[in-house]
């Protein structure tokens, strides 16, 4: 049976080292969190499974890793500072504070009163003092998404990699949002992090383009483990479309809490190349801009066939890391009946994503000989570049075995009295999905290793 509730994801988190609410020992900030020793890792393949399908397997995508730190300007021009906010009301009697859209029938989410206040916007980004002076008048923001830097240094990449329309720039890094009301564990963060694409097409073949991001963006999410039955493809209605975008489709999963945006695609046509470009009234915009004195770039291509230029219409496929890692989680959990009416907790994680590739488990840890072939073998599995292998002596294989399916370990590798008394010398492979046992010769680990794992 796969998660049914968010405490059980948020327990078993806690509990194996997923992840861990931030200053937990001072009670805990809230909306952000700290990854443990397996959320990072899991993490980080969940990031590089994207790298590797975004941009070493296509040939139309390079990367980028901008800074967090972000000049104002670049927020002005990009319309966020004066739209990146949230409408919010405050309740008079219990003083809690929600999003205006969230108020039902005039009545407070909390305690049901309807002494309100007026709606007020609140902006959500964060702001940080920059240089020397601590007074608040030069300051900096902290990125609120990753993508406006990628049209700020468009004109760099194209012009260092000579990169023609059609083509994207990808980017994995940090965003901040004051969110008003950080929930739902990970799905709803104040720091979090996005694995952004903007794909530059030529406008007119920008519907076209959808449609191939949105099939590819499925397949690759269905490779991540998820089940597309578990999964809406949402067309956003016209009329809720942001005024810059043409069509939008929200990626929607069925979370824990409910069914809710894992990712967004977006047509958001010529809108942020002609914000952040210089002459814009020689461009012919589509998008409704704000007017840039103070770029000193031309963000256009030149069409050699048309002989002019043109501004590239931008697709782009937006994921949150960890939305992705909670969706990953909430599929993966899964708690099974045994014959012997026992239960176990198993997270079938796909391989590629597992934290722990394999777990080579000495069965007495005060042995010597047993250890040092145990040590051995990791060593020798390290080399086949599957992933991280760990020695896991901790004593008792029954405890081991439970701790490596609740965390995903696809394969236990356990060293006992046969594997150093007999020769060839062999070891005890366990499945974790199957849970079932074969014996296999120590040489023949590192083949059967890089086969199963596709190394
Ligand atoms: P939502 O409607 O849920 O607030 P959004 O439409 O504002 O999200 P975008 O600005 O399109 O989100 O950001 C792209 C992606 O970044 C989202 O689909 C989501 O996966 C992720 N994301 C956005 N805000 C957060 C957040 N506060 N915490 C975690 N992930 C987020």
């Amino acid at each position: 049976m796969p998660a049914t509730s968010m405490d059980q994801l948020v327990n078993l988190c806690k509990r194996r080292g997923f992840a861990f609410q931030s200053a937990d020992i001072y009670g805990g900030l809230q909306g952000v969190y700290d990854y443990g020793p397996l959320g990072v890792e899991l993490k980080n393949n969940i990031k590089a499974a994207w790298w590797r399908s975004m941009v070493y397997e296509r040939d139309d995508v390079e990367g980028l890793d901008t800074s967090i730190l972000t000049m104002r300007k670049v927020l002005q021009y990009s319309g966020h500072e004066s739209t990146f906010s949230d409408p919010l009301q405050d309740c008079k009697k219990c003083k809690a504070r929600f999003r205006a859209d969230h108020v039902k029938d005039g009545k407070c989410p909390e305690c049901g009163s309807t002494d309100l206040t007026e709606v007020r916007s609140f902006n959500t980004m964060f702001k940080t003092n920059f240089g020397p002076v601590d007074d608040g008048s030069v300051f900096v923001y902290l990125r609120p998404e990753t993508c406006q830097s990628i049209f700020t240094q468009f004109k760099n990449v194209i012009d260092s990699t000579a990169r023609k329309v059609p083509f994207g720039i990808a980017q994995i890094g940090k965003s901040f949002r004051n969110e008003i009301t950080a929930r739902n564990f990970m799905f709803r963060q104040r720091e979090f992090e996005q694995m952004e694409l903007e794909f530059f097409v030529k406008p007119g073949t920008d519907l076209e383009w959808m449609e191939k991001w949105k099939d590819y963006c499925l397949k690759w999410w269905e490779a991540q483990g998820l089940d597309l039955s578990k999964m809406n493809v949402h067309d956003i209605a016209k009329e809720d479309l942001a005024h810059y975008s043409k069509k939008t489709y929200d990626l929607e999963y069925q979370f824990p809490h409910g069914l809710d945006e894992l990712m967004g695609i977006a047509d958001r046509q010529d809108y942020d190349l002609g914000n952040h470009s210089r002459h814009q009234e020689e461009l012919n915009l589509v998008a409704h801009v704000h007017k840039n004195p103070d770029s000193t770039a031309k963000l256009a291509v030149y069409d050699e066939e048309e002989k002019k230029w043109y501004v590239p219409f931008v697709i782009e496929p937006s994921i949150g890391v960890d939305r992705a890692f909670l969706a990953i989680m909430t599929e993966a959990y899964n708690e099974e009946k045994l014959p012997n009416g026992e239960t176990r907790t198993v997270l079938k994680l796909k391989k590629h994503l597992a934290p722990v590739k394999v777990a080579v488990i000495p069965l007495k840890r005060n042995n010597e000989q047993i250890v040092a072939l145990a040590h051995q073998i990791k060593t020798d599995l390290l080399k086949t570049g599957i992933g991280r292998v760990m020695l896991e002596d901790s004593g008792n294989i029954g405890k081991a075995y439970r701790r490596h399916d609740e965390i995903g370990t696809p394969l236990c590798i356990t060293v006992d009295f046969e594997s150093i008394e007999q020769s060839p010398a062999t070891v005890t492979l366990r499945n974790r999905d199957t849970m079932a046992q074969e014996r296999v010769a120590v040489a023949d680990l590192p083949k059967y290793l890089k086969e199963f794992f596709g190394a």
